[in-house]
């Protein structure tokens, strides 16, 4: 590309998005306030066409994804929305794709098994202790890849009667913590969420109340001080907000994010990997630092349900794995969300993460770890009280299994490379390395097998740190020596 094209592109690019772009005659006052947000969302394939290019030959397949899961982008959304660029990672996520309509017949309506635990309609019960409280099938915009679509196609109802829902909450004890979520419950005028929360609040064992919104993503102008206020009366209360990409993180959801922070409102984030929009390491991270900056702790990253017509959003589980691992160590455990995958049929949340407990042999009380430089270390379990005072390994207490604890899959298969001095991939491209004497565990002393101590990446790397049971009568100095030669 010349220097005159690129000159054009970028020129382009920064005038072919934003306001000013799309809707240059709305005054502030419109554009500040969320109901005209709310009133000019764009829904039909007509109103987009004026916005951003549909090409000719995807009408066809555009419309008949339309025809099965509505479309609505507010014009603050939109905004953020590059014009020129097809792959926009907010345009993926709410503005219907031919590929939604090749995958149009692959997913399941019901991905998480919902209706299966659903005792009235709008609640689901899957956990003893919590249920998820489904208000609406209105959200401010409709992300294509949503795993309660079933209950936002175009024509279906919100079934939900809310004085039902509540009256289940209070005759069932077990429950001290809902989740209102959606359609998205912050769409709701206030009286009518203040009226609902005062119910839920009436109920003695109910301790928490979460509530899912994606408002501070798609509509910001809509947490005013009158929101901030009335949410303010019904602590504890907290919000799970739901940003994907840096591109959401604007001075407006900022802004949105503050009032909720001030108004004693705890705001956790509920990511969801989707391929073409935030399937990186570069991009998560970036997405949780500025969360961060925003006071908003990314909680979770979630495996894309395999809901009907996200197909094409979809990613390997060996992606996710590699985004924590690419943040784990590498920024601050504060930043980094639990990455889980929601079981199919209605299994609930399973935590899913890189190996980093090696070897564990619960008799011998050792384990081999590995940290976020592929290094190992062997770490040795309390002894037994009654243990003699020597640097003689005892198991420190009767183990409740037979033999070590048995690790499955890629762990089993880092430790065996370990035993070999082989490198061993985990599937993410990352490596295992091996100690000295070929067992994983060791034979309690510093071992090397004269390779690096790598990063974990090119080959076998020795344990470089290791515990050790020290003799009682050990003196500081003796105790400094070792560290420092076990250091070096
Ligand atoms: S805002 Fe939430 S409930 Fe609404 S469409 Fe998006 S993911 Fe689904």
């Amino acid at each position: 590309m010349n220097v005159e094209s690129l000159a054009e592109r970028l020129g382009r690019r920064t005038t072919r998005r934003g306001r000013e772009h799309y809707y240059p005659d709305a005054s502030d006052a419109d554009w500040n306030d969320w109901r005209w947000q709310f009133r000019h969302r764009v829904t039909t394939l007509e109103e987009l066409a004026r916005f951003l290019p549909i090409p000719a030959a995807e009408w066809a397949a555009r419309s008949q994804v339309l025809s099965d899961f509505r479309m609505g982008i507010t014009p603050y959304y939109l905004s953020l929305i590059d014009a020129d660029d097809p792959n926009d990672p907010l345009l993926r996520q709410v503005v219907p794709l031919a590929e939604e309509n090749l995958y149009r017949a692959v997913g399941d309506e019901d991905p998480l098994g919902e209706e299966k635990f659903s005792p009235v309609p709008g609640i689901t019960h899957r956990y003893p202790d919590r249920v998820l409280m489904v208000l609406s099938n209105n959200c401010a915009i409709y992300c294509r890849y949503c795993t309660r679509k079933r209950t936002m196609y175009d024509g279906a109802s919100a079934d939900v009667e809310i004085d039902r829902m509540v009256d289940y909450i209070a005759r069932t004890p077990s429950v001290r913590d809902v989740v209102v979520s959606g359609g998205d419950p912050l769409n709701f005028a206030t009286a009518k969420l203040d009226s609902i929360l005062s119910k839920l609040r009436a109920i003695p064992h109910l301790e928490i109340i979460r509530i899912g919104t994606r408002v501070p993503v798609a509509l910001p102008q809509r947490i005013d001080d009158e929101l901030c206020e009335m949410l303010a009366r019904h602590h504890p209360l907290w919000i799970n907000v739901h940003y994907n990409h840096p591109n959401e993180l604007t001075p407006d959801a900022a802004r949105a994010c503050d009032k909720l922070s001030r108004a004693g409102v705890p705001l956790n984030n509920q990511a969801v990997l989707l391929k073409g929009v935030n399937d990186d390491v570069a991009t998560i991270k970036a997405l949780c630092h500025g969360l961060m900056k925003m006071r908003v702790r990314p909680y979770y990253l979630y495996q894309c349900d395999p809901v009907r017509g996200a197909e094409h959003f979809r990613t390997p589980i060996a992606k996710g794995i590699e985004i924590i691992e690419g943040l784990r160590g590498h920024t601050s455990g504060l930043a980094i969300p639990t990455y889980v995958i929601d079981a199919p049929g209605g299994g609930g949340k399973i935590p899913v993460q890189p190996d980093y407990l090696l070897h564990y042999d619960r008799e011998k009380g050792r384990a081999l770890l590995r940290n976020y430089q592929g290094k190992l270390y062997e770490y040795l379990e309390p002894r037994a009280a009654n243990a003699s005072p020597n640097d003689v390994l005892v198991p420190a207490a009767p183990p409740a299994a037979s033999g070590p604890v048995a690790l499955a899959g890629s762990n089993k298969k880092r430790v065996e490379a370990a035993s070999a001095g082989a490198p061993s991939s985990n599937g993410n491209g990352h490596a295992a390395g091996a100690t000295g004497n070929g067992t994983p565990a060791g034979n309690g002393q510093a071992s090397g097998n004269g390779s690096s101590a790598s990063n974990g990446r090119n080959g076998a790397a020795p344990v470089v740190g290791k515990s050790k049971w020290v003799h009682r009568g050990s003196t500081r100095a003796e105790r400094a020596a070792r560290t420092k030669k076990r250091d070096k």
